[in-house]
């Protein structure tokens, strides 16, 4: 059974995302959506808030799973036996930075292997960063959101 990781901060889960999701399904048999507790990086929404979105924005895939986990990601992957991370890569910056991690990754995680998803022109100016920009300037993160996230303003 191939399972892959899909590690990220989702916060929130946004159509970049979703589509490097769905670009991957064909690939393996399950993707596990992990969310990253990382006390350093803080975050806008909470795990609550930000597993629930992931929930609910999968509820129709059979393959894809919710989890989240502390520490490494590789020993993540040995808990649940997962080979393969999946990463989107949408910039130089974004190469730059995964190439690292990934070979970090596959030698502190024993052959783990990332597979890469160069992000499709439509989505390539979409970060989770640019949305809480918006959100924090009170603007319409609408085009940018799986339908299933809404965001309710008065609530930041
Ligand atoms: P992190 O906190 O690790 O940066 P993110 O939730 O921001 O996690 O992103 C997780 C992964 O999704 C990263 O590999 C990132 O490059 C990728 N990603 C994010 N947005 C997009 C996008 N619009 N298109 C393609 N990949 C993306």
């Amino acid at each position: 059974m191939k399972i892959a990781i899909f590690p990220g901060s989702f916060d929130p889960i946004t159509t970049g995302h979703l589509d490097i999701v769905k670009r991957a399904l064909p690939l393996f048999d399950k993707i596990i959506m992990a969310i990253g507790v990382n006390s350093v990086k803080k975050s806008l929404f909470s795990l609550e808030q930000r597993m629930e979105w992931l929930e609910f924005v999968f509820q129709n895939y059979e393959k894809v799973d919710v989890g989240t986990f502390e520490g490494l990601t590789v020993h993540y992957c040995d808990k649940v036996g997962a080979k393969y991370l999946i990463r989107g890569l949408r910039n130089g910056s974004d190469f730059d930075y995964e190439k690292t991690i990934s070979q970090l990754n596959n030698i502190v995680g024993d052959d783990i292997e990332t597979v890469f998803f160069i992000s499709r022109p439509s989505y390539s100016h979409i970060s989770s960063t640019i949305v809480k920009e918006i959100i924090r300037g009170k603007g319409d993160t609408s085009p940018f959101l799986p339908p299933e996230v809404k965001i309710d303003l008065n609530e930041i």
